[in-house]
């Protein structure tokens, strides 16, 4: 049994718009991970089994290691069809807000967003919540969106209907928020939802193979390299890596190829924070990328130095400078946090 984690009353509401709405869109935020495509088509799948008019819109291109996933080919990528996209959410009955917790995290797509007036919906696990939705479920101690998916949908009465495609949506989330099971994930009801998705005939070796392990070539030499230049920082139990255009183009580097990186230097023992700084190929910023173990709040950090958030474990943010700039501002955000890191 699960616990009830949602409140009744949220739930009840989001039934009701459903059983009413004909038109619905599902976005997610910009570079959609895992979690973001895997909670949208997860539910997407459920309404679209209830026939329901529904679309996921994404407001840029998601890696090729989730591009197995049933439906993906059916996700609108606003960067590329914006005008539809704006059609479509302007015209919805419900927009459902998923696994991002502020506007500026879908870009662009925010104004649509904000302006459209469908009934919002919000279900994320990031703390802080901006108040832009009808319906705000936000559960911080939650590891992945997906899951949340699966709890809206069992609470709604339908566990029946999921079917094994939309099962293997919501695992796929639930598996990479978590690094495949290796952090925020000790909670005893993941696996009792990991054993109902089960009896939906998904096949989670399979999934992990799909994911994890249909890298190219290049993007395993690619982590050799950026692995050769890390640089320790033994008296903060940090790590840091990087990533400029011209190391890009040298290893083909296609989106996503970088993904993971950032948690490799946490296998160092007493390294417990880990930054990556990636030159961006389509804005001239660096993205920023923070990992920790422990304690150690990575989403402050973010916030401090990078104009970023997200989880006390797994956070980001974007700078607009040079990498050795980037390096700098570190460097003095780790002085500046030392009692915490040796903590
Ligand atoms: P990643 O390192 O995988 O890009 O991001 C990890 C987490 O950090 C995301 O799930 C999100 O919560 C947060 N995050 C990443 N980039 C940003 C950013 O630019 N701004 C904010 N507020 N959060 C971010
Ligand atoms: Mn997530």
């Amino acid at each position: 049994m699960l616990t009830k984690v949602v409140d009744q009353a949220k739930i009840d509401h989001f039934a009701k718009w459903i059983e009413r709405a004909e038109n619905i869109v599902i976005v997610s935020h910009v570079s959609p991970d895992g979690d973001a495509i895997g909670s949208s088509l997860g539910l997407w799948h459920f309404l679209d089994d209830m026939d329901k008019a529904v679309t996921v819109i994404v407001p840029n291109a998601f890696p090729d290691f989730l591009k197995w996933m049933p439906g993906s080919r059916d996700v609108l990528l606003y960067d590329r069809h914006k005008e539809y996209a704006d059609k479509l959410i302007a015209g919805a009955d419900i927009v459902c807000c998923l696994d991002f917790n502020a506007l500026k995290r879908i870009d662009d797509m925010g104004s649509a967003v904000a302006a459209s007036h469908a009934r919002k919906v919000m279900v994320d696990h990031h703390p802080y919540p901006e108040n832009i939705c009808d319906i705000t479920i936000s559960h911080p101690e939650i590891s992945s969106t997906s899951e949340l998916v699966f709890r809206l949908i069992c609470r709604m009465g339908y566990f029946s209907d999921i079917a094994k495609e939309g099962a293997e949506c919501i695992y796929t989330g639930m598996m990479t928020d978590t690094g495949g099971f290796t952090y925020n994930s000790n909670s005893q009801e993941i696996y009792f939802i990991i054993s109902e998705l089960l009896s939906k005939g998904i096949d989670k070796d399979e999934i992990y193979r799909k994911v994890y392990n249909t890298y190219s070539e290049s993007r395993l030499r690619l982590m050799g390299y950026v692995l050769s230049n890390m640089n320790v920082y033994p008296g903060y139990g940090a790590a840091l890596i990087s990533l400029t255009k011209e190391e890009q183009s040298k290893f083909d580097y296609i989106k996503g190829d970088s993904e993971g990186f950032v948690n490799i230097p946490l296998s160092i023992k007493n390294v417990c924070f880990s930054c990556f700084l990636r030159e961006d190929t389509e804005k001239a910023m660096i993205k920023i990328s923070l990992r920790s173990v422990g304690k150690f709040p990575c989403n402050k950090f973010a916030a401090d130095f990078f104009n970023g958030g997200g989880h006390l474990n797994a956070s980001g943010g974007e700078f607009f400078g040079s990498m050795s700039e980037a390096m700098e501002i570190f460097e003095k955000g780790l002085e500046k946090y030392k009692k915490l890191l040796n903590d």
